[in-house]
């Protein structure tokens, strides 16, 4: 297995692995796996997992991803067993990768001084409620920021949060090749629990229209905001 090709990787394999977020690089022997982090939390504990894992496994460096999450770079193919098995012993877990709700940023909000919401907390809950999602049309991002400042970009992502003493959420925004600013609904929501349901209504929404591989933002512009209001409204 030393020095393996992509070409001598079955695509089944290397597809597979994708879906544990372990992605082939350019050279085609060495793969990057992407751990999952919510809310860019981690602990001094796991910052040496980490680093114990660049190491042993990588060539001992990090990537910090653009949504918070950590990148382990350069893993040989021949030691990606090895690598997952020690991922499994420790405190962290592989990224969500695919079409599913994909990792929860957010912003330091919970102690910021600018912070009007508990960021960190409602990151965590959301990822525990809807982290599980999976085949949905496309990836699903969602972010959440304390204040008006939005330093995570809820309005880049599918879905944010801003905290503005209640919750005021924006759907639909996007980066990438079209990008799309979010939409703020015409309704801020005081209840967490209302919150959550909300959420849960623009995904199912989104199931329910959304074609294969079309982001979020682009299912409301073909169907109309209108419509997904209507849904929202009855929540
Ligand atoms: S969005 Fe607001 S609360 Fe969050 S880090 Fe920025 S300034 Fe602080």
């Amino acid at each position: 297995m030393k020095n393996q090709k992509s070409e001598s990787i079955p695509e089944q394999e290397i597809a597979k692995l994708k879906e544990s977020a372990l992605f082939l690089e350019k050279g085609k022997t060495k793969f990057s796996s992407r751990l999952l982090v919510i809310g860019g939390l981690l602990t001094a504990g796991q910052l040496r997992e980490i680093a114990n894992f660049a190491t042993r496994y990588g060539d001992g460096t990090v990537h910090l991803t653009t949504r918070q999450g950590v990148e382990i770079p350069h893993i040989p193919y021949e030691k990606l067993h090895l690598f997952r098995r020690a991922v499994d012993k420790s405190s962290l877990q592989p990224a969500q990768s695919g079409k599913c709700v994909r990792a929860i940023t957010a912003c330091p909000g919970t102690y910021c001084k600018f912070g009007t919401i508990d960021t960190q907390l409602l990151a965590k809950e959301l990822f525990k409620k809807f982290g599980k999602r999976k085949n949905l049309p496309h990836k699903f991002k969602i972010a959440v920021s304390g204040c008006k400042h939005c330093c995570s970009k809820p309005q880049e992502n599918d879905l944010g949060v801003m905290g503005v003493g209640n919750f005021a959420v924006f759907v639909g925004g996007m980066a990438g090749k079209t990008p799309r600013w979010g939409n703020r609904l015409p309704f801020d929501v005081k209840e967490k629990s209302k919150l959550f349901k909300i959420i849960n209504a623009a995904i199912k929404w989104y199931e329910k229209n959304g074609n294969i591989k079309e982001r979020f933002g682009a299912t409301i512009e073909r169907i109309g905001l209108e419509n997904l209001l209507d849904e929202l409204n009855k929540v």
